[in-house]
């Protein structure tokens, strides 16, 4: 339903905290993040408000981190609970999704899945998507983009999301395809949400993702590509800062 991710020079976790509670107003059933730090890549959710994370996170301690993603869940695949509530793992954990949309046929990828081994821990379609992505990184020993855009030839539905790695600590990567999102460029520093709610108190200028597009910001970079490898010069709009 939400989608919140940053990756800059500030602390991570309260900007993504903010924005989540700037996308109350659309609904959701749960909510959590996900941080990459010198332990690595750790993930927190809770079903309930943006409020019983916070509980839960405050009870991990001082939780450090220049990157990271956030989501508030609307469930339509899985209960509404912890386990379910995004962001979800690859089967590596090394890389973690968040997810808004649905994707139709992922009946069949998990059948696939599991036949070569995959195990699940949520009942829900975006495991299904991130574990998918994963199957096509292994095998092509290819990067996670590469992987992603393969994945998204074969994946019906409707979906936003964005995805960060272990392995790549100073990227997020984004696509979309029927479900909104919005790139805020600040200096230095990028916000992702699924509108630009979270995003004007920082900076007023805007990319907005297209369908059928990938984008990979890395060392502080935006780049634009659709899924058929094509390079695109993404628009930068400027929006009227209303205080
Ligand atoms: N289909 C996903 C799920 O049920 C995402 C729902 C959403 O957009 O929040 O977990």
């Amino acid at each position: 339903c939400g989608i919140v991710a940053y990756v800059g020079q500030q602390e991570a976790l309260p900007i993504i905290l903010k924005g989540l509670r700037r996308l109350e107003y659309r609904g959701y059933d749960s909510a959590g993040v996900a941080l990459l730090d010198n332990n690595g890549l750790s993930i927190y959710k809770k079903k309930g408000k943006v409020s019983e994370l916070e509980k839960y996170l405050e009870s991990n301690g001082d939780l450090k981190s220049k990157i990271g993603i956030g989501h508030t869940r609307w469930a339509t695949h899985g209960e509404p609970n912890d386990v379910n509530a995004h962001p979800h793992y690859s089967a590596s954990e090394k890389f973690a999704m968040i997810h808004n949309g649905i994707i139709e046929n992922y009946e069949v990828l998990k059948k696939d899945l599991l036949q070569k081994g995959y195990t699940f821990q949520s009942d829900t379609d975006t495991e299904v998507f991130v574990k998918f992505i994963e199957d096509i990184y292994v095998h092509n020993h290819c990067s996670l983009e590469e992987a992603l855009r393969l994945a998204l030839h074969k994946v019906v539905g409707a979906y936003a999301i964005v995805l960060i790695n272990m392995e790549e600590p100073d990227t997020l990567i984004a696509a979309r395809k029927g479900s909104p999102l919005v790139i805020g460029v600040g200096e230095d520093e990028y916000f992702l949400a699924s509108d630009a709610t979270p995003i004007i108190e920082y900076t007023n200028k805007v990319v907005y993702l297209d369908d059928y597009e990938i984008a990979v910001i890395r060392d502080g970079k935006l780049n634009v590509k659709t899924i058929e490898n094509v390079e695109t010069n993404p628009y930068i709009n400027q929006l009227e800062m209303e205080l």
